[in-house]
């Protein structure tokens, strides 16, 4: 099959173009490296059957001709990492929306299927653990900046619904959870990569909050199996699907453990929200999603362990102190 896989040259879009390459389809990668980088994509240059274009989504003939090319369009382009939303909510609301409009209405004309990443940040501020895709999304009010992502990505999903129902295009959707490994940067905020930099520099290890909320990490190897499973899979279509992990672990637990595992002697430091992203800021106490949609749908299992995850971003970070 022929891959279009926008954002392709983010941390997850460059594992899924490696896994589907190396499943011999082609992947042709359009990417305006405004948050992603050549650096992830540099060793699939050459690769027979991969194509790359370092250009915006808001190209539309670009896009239509790379759409009309492919057979699948695996939409990845979009605003990333909450210390980013909260820092740039227009370019967050204007990226996602519009960003996936465009992907849907280009891929409308020759009914190419779409897989639309979304995010299990829409879930918001939800109790109904564990998380199901029929349950409801809890979001913020707006003058949060935090919730303009999580709005803007529901959005994306009710848009791309409707252009399932009301036009019979093909879409799939994944709800993506707090998803970690290699490549990933610490620069948008994203926990994992940001405690083990600043453990390997010896810098304070910072715990936003009590430290007692939780997440559920896993490898992006995982999920992209799964992306791929459900890119291929035709009961998917009009669906959504969580992926994720379903082993909670704490903040204040996960920055020990990156301690222990690096050996590092830096202290672990509590920052108060409101110094780490904005007056107000509102964070989700638990996230865990019920994964058996997928695992009955394509036999979705994440075979990684936060303490597997955490070595492989240690020995990322150690060969690419970057
Ligand atoms: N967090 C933290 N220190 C950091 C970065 C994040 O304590 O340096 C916390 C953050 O407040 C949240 C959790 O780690 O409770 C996960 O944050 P991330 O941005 O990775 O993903 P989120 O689940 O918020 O989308």
């Amino acid at each position: 099959m022929r891959y279009l896989v926008t954002g392709g040259a983010g941390f997850i879009g460059s594992h899924l173009a490696e896994a589907l390459l190396e499943r011999e389809d082609e992947v042709v990668v359009i990417d305006d490296l405004s948050t992603g980088s050549m650096k992830n994509i540099e060793h699939l240059k050459g690769r027979a059957g991969f194509r790359y274009h370092i250009d915006t989504i808001f190209n539309k003939p670009l896009l239509a001709e790379l759409v009309d090319d492919s057979d699948c369009v695996i939409h990845l382009a979009a605003a990333v990492g909450v210390k980013l939303i909260v820092e740039s909510p227009v370019r967050t609301i204007v990226l996602n929306v519009e960003g996936t409009s465009l992907v849907l209405d280009c891929a409308v004309k020759k009914r190419k299927k779409v897989l639309l990443a979304s995010t299990s940040e829409v879930y918001g501020k939800s109790e109904r653990f564990p998380f199901k895709e029929s349950g409801d999304l809890v979001i913020g009010p707006p003058n949060k900046g935090r919730w303009s992502y999580a709005c803007s990505k529901a959005l994306d999903e009710f848009l791309a619904l409707a252009y399932h129902k009301e036009k019979g295009l093909p879409v799939v959707i994944a709800r993506l959870f707090n998803t970690v490994g290699p490549r990933q940067t610490g620069q948008y905020g994203m926990v994992a990569p940001n405690f083990v930099k600043q453990a390997l520099h010896g810098q304070p290890i910072t715990v936003f909050g009590s430290g007692r909320q939780t997440r559920c990490f896993v490898h992006v190897r995982d999920v992209v199996k799964a992306l791929v499973g459900l890119s291929r899979e035709p009961k998917a279509v009009g669906r959504i699907f969580n992926l994720g992990s379903t082993q909670e672990v704490s903040i204040l637990e996960l920055a020990r453990l990156v301690k222990r595992r690096t050996g590092s002697s830096s202290e672990i430091r509590r920052v108060p929200y409101d110094e780490a992203y904005e007056e107000g800021f509102e964070d989700m106490p638990r996230r865990v999603p019920d994964i058996s949609r997928a695992r009955r749908l394509v036999g979705f299992r994440p075979t990684m362990t936060i303490r597997d995850i955490i070595d492989d971003v240690i020995g990322h970070f150690r060969t690419d102190p970057a």
